[in-house]
């Protein structure tokens, strides 16, 4: 199963609750316990600043480019401005591009910006046969940016561009499941007027974002709601995503539900989330279309937890990637 990576998505942002050294160590552990071969890793290339700009205000872009950041989109932000800081998130961003053409078997080597002639070509003989199909991005998730503005340590919506990116190259309908346990707040904005996208939030009702701009379909659990109570809410929810027949499915399977975290206030515990991503990845299996998953948000007071509960995720798609229906 291929899965994408760069060790350096470990950026320096200073003492702080996001470890951008899991990524890495996520990547570590696969290998070990050989859920994944080093020939199964592709690196990614950054997102150009043109595909950043499918999602992005100009604006916006060129203060994260120039470092002209104001003091509010710092605080907003919730993480120090840095070239790296930059350049490690585009990098990431990218990532998310390359597991979203690789999945839906797309030449990640032929940019958007093509003649029309061309890309409708490369769209119809790329997008024509959608198969079950899983890449997992060891990385991505980054649900809180806007197009003017970043927010929780999210600088680029990721998995929005790559979206933009697929619709570029024909793509019609897709879906975006984030489980991650706050709200997808920029993500249901970016598509809040796109009925191509059907966006999916499960998350802690009382948990930051403040503001839950509404996405299709958002359920807000109460605190401490246990494993049972969240499988239950998924299980019915899951049917009303797959109505919408998407051609790609992005999952965000973060691991702040975990009981543990402590930026989160459910209570789920390892094996809750595992059966969570057993739950999703076979509803888009049973419909045979491509699957993308990213990580997103993980804060456990031991990284050791985070980290397991993220390489977790992917074990459960290696195992499903090869089953038959
Ligand atoms: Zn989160």
């Amino acid at each position: 199963m291929i899965v994408v990576f760069s060790p350096r998505y470990r950026i320096d942002i200073g003492p702080h609750v996001f470890p951008t050294d899991k990524y890495q160590r996520v990547h570590a552990h696969l290998l070990e316990t050989g859920v994944i071969r080093s020939a199964d890793v592709v690196e990614p290339e950054p997102a150009s600043w043109a595909d950043l700009a499918l999602v992005h205000a100009a604006e916006y872009l060129e203060r994260m480019r120039s470092g002209a950041m104001s003091p509010e989109d710092v605080q907003q932000l919730e993480l120090p401005w840095s070239r790296e800081m930059v350049e490690g998130f585009r990098l990431m961003t990218g990532g998310t591009i390359q597991a979203a053409l690789i999945a839906c078997g797309l030449d990640p080597d032929v940019g958007t910006q093509r003649p029309q002639s061309a890309q409708s070509q490369q769209s119809s003989a790329g997008l024509a046969g959608f198969a079950f199909n899983v890449v997992c991005h060891i990385g991505g998730g980054l649900h809180h940016a806007f197009p003017n503005h970043g927010e929780g340590f999210c600088p680029f919506n990721d998995v929005a561009v790559a979206v933009r990116v697929l619709q570029a190259r024909g793509l019609e309908r897709a879906a975006i499941v984030d489980l991650d346990v706050h709200h997808g707040n920029g993500t249901a904005f970016i598509f809040e007027s796109d009925p191509r996208v059907f966006t999916f939030s499960m998350h802690q009702q009382h948990n930051y974002p403040m503001w839950k701009p509404r996405g299709s379909l958002d359920i807000g659990l109460p605190d401490g709601a246990h494993d049972a109570a969240f499988l239950g809410e998924l299980g019915r929810a899951l049917p009303a995503v797959m109505a919408h027949r998407p051609q790609c499915v992005f999952y965000l399977a973060g691991a702040d539900p975990y009981e543990d975290d402590q930026l989160g206030g459910l209570r789920l515990t390892k094996e809750g989330l595992r059966e969570r991503d057993r739950v999703v990845i076979d509803a888009v299996r049973r419909e045979g279309v491509p699957l993308v998953i990213a990580l997103a948000g993980g804060y456990a007071r031991r990284v050791e937890d985070t980290v397991a509960i993220h390489a977790a995720t992917i074990e459960e798609a290696s195992r499903l990637q090869f089953r038959r229906p």
